[in-house]
């Protein structure tokens, strides 16, 4: 299954152990609420986006949730709702427009250059047009794969500035940026309506976890307090999301490994005559196909699953094992050559 971008390695068994181990233990304390701050939780998150970014940040900077579906949720019930406007750019996260639906907010969609990149001066423009309450912007993008200059996000935030618009960087895909790449978290000082959102469900293997996170400045985490439900991180999901932190590092090592994955699946692409775009992220979008549905089909048929994102002449492949990308790569050669 190359198709929804999970990490396709198995968690590590010394992960497995430690997360049982912190379920055990929390499992004896089950008859209490859980700690409602997630405290200990959210330190080990700022401890870890601190590492991997180089910029501090205080567990006061942290805010998480059960996926970043649900940190989006929680953006949109604060920052937008009813009689409010929520702006993305497709083609992006197919979600934005749902979650926009889902709290009576207006959907504006941005439109991107015709190769999918956004420069800084298009995007402040249609800020300033629309003047929307939140705008998301996602770097690495899904379905593209291709990350944000900084001078994108910086651009998009003074124009939204003067209509103290809220920004936020979907960075689901962050921890697979190119070394050249830097995160969106670089800039949060001196920005208080910029966030950054993060999920433990592709770099740390744990999709099935449901654990999503955001930085941002404590005056907005403070905001996302009051649309919470009580109680609503499980004592079970903060001991497991917990437990796979402790062990960032050895997950960090299958990222590597995806990472070049990914890069060898662009270089092949190319060599076949496609046209793949660069990715930061755990995937690959390509076009140059004649038919995308029926390699899509050939592909399915030889057990391998991808992603038709519905943009003619284009598929989207999550880089998986050296053996899944080689089976990948050997049946779409197969179909070119048939
Ligand atoms: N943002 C982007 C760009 C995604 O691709 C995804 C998952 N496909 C999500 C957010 C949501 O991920 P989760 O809720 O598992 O954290």
């Amino acid at each position: 299954m190359l198709n929804v971008n999970e990490t396709t390695y198995d968690v590590p068994r010394q992960v497995v152990e430690a997360i049982a181990e912190q379920v055990r233990t929390a499992a004896q304390g089950l008859n209490r609420y859980p700690d409602r701050e997630f405290t200990a939780l959210r330190h080990k998150l700022a401890g870890f986006l601190t590492r991997e970014s180089g910029v501090e940040l205080g567990a006061d900077q942290i805010w998480a949730a059960n996926g970043s579906n649900e940190v989006m949720q929680h953006i949109l019930q604060a920052f937008a709702g009813p009689g409010r406007s929520v702006m993305s750019f497709p083609p992006t996260y197919s979600m934005y427009p749902l979650y926009a639906r889902g709290v009576n907010s207006e959907y504006i969609a941005g439109t991107r250059s015709r190769d999918f990149t956004q420069t800084p001066e298009d995007v402040a423009a249609q800020i300033r047009e629309h003047r929307p309450h939140v705008v998301i912007l996602c770097s690495p993008n899904n379905p593209t794969g291709i990350a944000l200059d900084l001078s994108v996000v910086e651009a998009a935030y003074r124009a939204a500035a003067e209509s103290e618009t809220i920004v936020v960087v979907d960075e689901a895909y962050g921890e697979f940026r190119q070394p050249d790449s830097d995160s969106a978290l670089t800039l949060l000082a001196d920005r208080p309506r910029l966030i950054v959102t993060r999920t433990m469900s592709k770099a740390f293997a744990m999709a099935g976890g449901r654990l999503g996170y955001l930085a941002a400045s404590p005056a907005v985490t403070d905001a996302l307090r009051l649309v919470r439900l009580p109680y609503h991180l499980s004592a079970i999901t903060q001991a497991a999301a917990g437990a796979a932190l402790d062990h960032a590092q050895n997950l960090m090592a299958n990222v590597e490994r995806i990472k070049a994955q990914r890069d060898r699946i662009v270089d092949q692409l190319s060599r076949m005559g496609l046209s793949p775009y660069p990715s930061d992220a755990n995937f690959v979008f390509f076009g140059g196909l004649d038919d995308a549905a029926a390699a899509w089909q050939h592909l399915l048929d030889e057990g391998i699953l991808v992603r038709d994102v519905g943009i003619a002449h284009h598929l989207r492949v999550t880089a998986g094992t050296e053996e899944e990308t080689t089976g990948f790569l050997n049946s779409l050669s197969s179909y070119l050559n048939r």
